[in-house]
């Protein structure tokens, strides 16, 4: 016989946890299918762990939104379960005289999203707190920060569990189709196994497109997907800042920036390298471009400090040519099955918005 589920999410990343996690507080018997061996091996456990303060986005676009209201939640969070954050706070830096006027857009961008504590400072101002900068002017967001992602993720799951949901790993969607009795699921691994669903929540990253078509998704409803690899290098010996400290954003990304993790190491990235494969191989050559970015903001970077790190790889919706795409939340008034959402191009700021994206995706279904 068929198993009848309430909701099923498609997808264990800090996404799928995060709306898996408020269907089951809403009392929905809800399970997340995971194709990997664990949870959070996708986008989830290759990004930056920034907590971004919302500045960058269009005004009135859903990744400004989302990512103000999932920082405030996401603050609450960490600090309610026990997950190690630090609001340790950004300095976005203009390297030139020519830029300063970019940075105040940035401000004043930051401010319509609703991003309140933003600071222009001087570069005096700068090096007061960052005595190893060179800029000609910053911006101050004190609400930026860092956290532990997979501290994150267990938490989501420990909540899930307690609200009577699960996580199966190694149980790839195969496909399924809406029926008159909800979508029937097509479930793999070692014991594949069909499920009847009133809801289900295509939250997969990389493989929303797939999952989508897989699930009988109108093919023009499918935004097209690119992908932009972003790679890290980390910094052998002692971490030159204690903020994170930005240059202005580029067309693709935020531009090669420092970032820290919670035990105080530093990387640097990511960069953007448009590619057709999911691979995350770090080219050492690629640090000759790191170096040159990076001394924009700190001259003093040691030759041979940098050594290749991870790689990302961005689920975008646009191409290198392309205008920036936003978050693309589709309920069933867009492709028309009953019960389905799909989450496309969840690239950053999707971890900071992972609790509000929760939020929007349990009113729409
Ligand atoms: C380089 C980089 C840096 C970033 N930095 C930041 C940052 O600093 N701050 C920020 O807010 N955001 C950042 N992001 C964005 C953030 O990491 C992502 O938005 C977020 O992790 C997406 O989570 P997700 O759950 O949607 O996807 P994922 O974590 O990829 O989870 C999707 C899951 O679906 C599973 N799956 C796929 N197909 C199937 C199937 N058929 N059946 C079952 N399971 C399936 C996959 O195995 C995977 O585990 C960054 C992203 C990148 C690439």
């Amino acid at each position: 016989m068929t198993e009848r589920i309430d909701c099923v999410v498609v997808g264990a990343g800090v996404v799928g946890l995060a709306v898996a996690r408020a269907q089951a507080l809403r009392g929905l018997e809800t399970l997340v299918l995971e194709a990997a061996e664990a949870i959070g091996t996708g986008i989830s456990s290759r990004n930056s762990e920034v907590i971004h303060g919302g500045m960058y986005y269009p005004a009135g676009s859903a990744k400004a939104r989302l990512c103000v209201r999932g920082r405030s939640l996401l603050y609450t969070y960490c600090e309610a379960h026990g997950v190690e954050f630090r609001r340790c706070g950004k300095l976005i830096v203009a390297g030139a005289a020519s830029e300063q006027p970019a940075l105040v857009q940035l401000a004043r961008n930051g401010r319509a999203n609703g991003v309140t504590e933003l600071e222009l400072l001087s570069a005096a101002q700068a090096r007061t707190l960052e005595p190893q900068l060179a800029c000609e002017a910053a911006l101050w967001s004190p609400a930026s920060g860092i956290v532990d992602v997979h501290g994150l993720m267990n938490a989501l799951q420990a909540d899930l569990q307690a609200a009577g949901g699960e996580v199966v790993l190694r149980c790839p969607l195969l496909g399924g189709r809406l029926t008159a009795d909800g979508l029937r699921l097509q479930i793999g691994g070692a014991e594949p196994v069909e499920v009847l669903a009133a809801v289900v929540v295509n939250s997969a990253g990389l493989g929303a497109q797939e999952v989508a078509r897989s699930l009988g998704a109108p093919q023009r409803s499918i935004p097209r997907r690119f992908l932009a690899k972003g790679n890290y290098f980390t910094l052998q010996g002692l971490a030159p800042f204690s903020r994170l400290i930005y240059p202005l954003p580029e067309r693709a990304g935020l531009g090669i920036h420092l970032t820290l993790d919670l035990a105080g190491q530093a990387r640097f990235g990511p960069d953007v390298e448009w590619t057709e494969r999911l691979d995350y191989a770090v080219a050492p050559e690629r640090a000759q471009h790191f170096y040159g970015a990076i001394r924009r903001y700190w001259p003093a970077l040691p030759e041979g400090a940098l050594r290749p790190g991870y790689a990302g790889i961005r689920p975008k919706l646009h191409g290198p040519d392309g205008k920036a795409a936003d978050f693309v939340i589709q309920g069933p008034a867009e492709h028309g099955i009953a019960g389905l959402v799909n989450l496309y191009g969840i690239e950053s700021p999707g971890l900071t918005s992972a609790l509000a994206i929760a939020e929007q995706v349990c009113t729409m279904v």
